[in-house]
């Protein structure tokens, strides 16, 4: 079964009359300014082949997604085991309290504090944290033209009181070894990321294949540790509803405040849903939908 595209217009036309349901982030200002009514998706099978529906070329900001990226940059470091965990942390993923009695080790690096583990994990090994992130996204998804939105960075930067509190108490903690304002800095300017459905689907594919990308010589992972990223996906890669997630979708995921949510199917596609009006936990509520639909309909899923 992989005629993705009458599955893909099939959704889209289901799903149509339900587009702007939810509520896009406004927490960070400029994303509030996006228009709830927009809809993209995008499927690219293991063997390169492209399906797409809807807005599926226009960036958007990645936000959340970004910790796919940086956690893949970093999975052969040997310190970062011991600096973060890999439970779902059954919290919001910006809470400060799990942090405090977990005494600084966040409980995966999906959530925001094992993401800015992350980012300094990047700036220890690399001596910069931004520029490289965004070379490796542009390496892996065979793009040049993606950038960060300095706008969006900027906007974040300015209401990110919670990250930053998060940020030094991580240093309270000795858990973060850098400068606190460089990392965050590049922590911002990762989540501004903007690719589209079909940058995004490009770049997962390295996740489908075993931790090699059509788009770069050398394999990105090896196997083992794709299934590593693989797994912290399923178990948290959603925010707090990943169980509801695994149960109605039973893909891999990650999914960003900006409405995104890239999914993989070993050996089979990566498949990247747009639409920025969230649940209540902070999941794209139709990009959910149409995942499930998608795995229902072509009764692909990892279970
Ligand atoms: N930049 C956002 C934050 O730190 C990312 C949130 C997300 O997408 O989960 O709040």
């Amino acid at each position: 079964m992989d005629d993705y595209q009458s599955i893909l217009d099939e959704i889209y036309t289901e799903l149509s009359p339900r587009f702007g349901e939810g509520h896009v982030a406004t927490y960070i200002p400029e994303l509030a300014k996006i228009e709830p009514q927009k809809f993209g998706m995008a499927v690219i099978t293991a063997d390169g082949r492209l399906f797409q529906v809807g807005r599926a070329d226009e960036p958007f900001s990645i936000q959340s997604i970004s910790k796919l990226f940086t956690l893949t940059m970093v999975m052969g470091e040997p310190a970062l085991w011991q600096r973060t965990g890999r439970e779902p942390s059954g919290n919001a993923f910006n809470s400060l309290v799990q942090l405090e009695y977990e005494n600084g080790i966040p409980r995966n690096p999906f959530i925001n504090a094992g993401a800015l583990v992350v980012t300094d994990l990047i700036l220890s090994k690399h001596g910069n944290a931004k520029e490289v992130v965004l070379n490796f996204v542009r390496r892996i998804s065979g793009q040049s033209d993606i950038s960060f939105n300095f706008t969006v960075a900027a906007s974040e930067e300015s209401v990110g009181f919670r990250n930053k509190a998060m940020a030094y108490f991580l240093k309270s903690f000795g858990n973060i070894k850098g400068d606190v304002e460089v990392v965050l800095d590049a922590y911002f300017h990762h989540c501004s990321i903007e690719m589209s459905c079909v940058q995004l689907a490009k770049a997962g594919l390295f996740l489908v294949n075993h931790g090699k990308s059509p788009y770069w010589s050398v394999p990105i992972l090896n196997a083992r540790e794709t299934k590593y990223i693989n797994s912290l996906m399923l178990t948290c890669g959603t925010y707090d509803a990943v169980g509801d997630f695994a149960y109605q979708v039973g893909l891999p995921a990650k999914s960003g405040v900006g409405g995104g949510i890239l999914a993989v199917m070993p050996d089979q596609f990566a498949v990247c849903v747009w639409s920025p009006g969230l649940n209540d936990v902070g999941n794209s509520l139709l990009g959910t939908q149409v995942l499930s639909l998608f795995t229902t309909k072509t009764g692909m899923s990892i279970f």
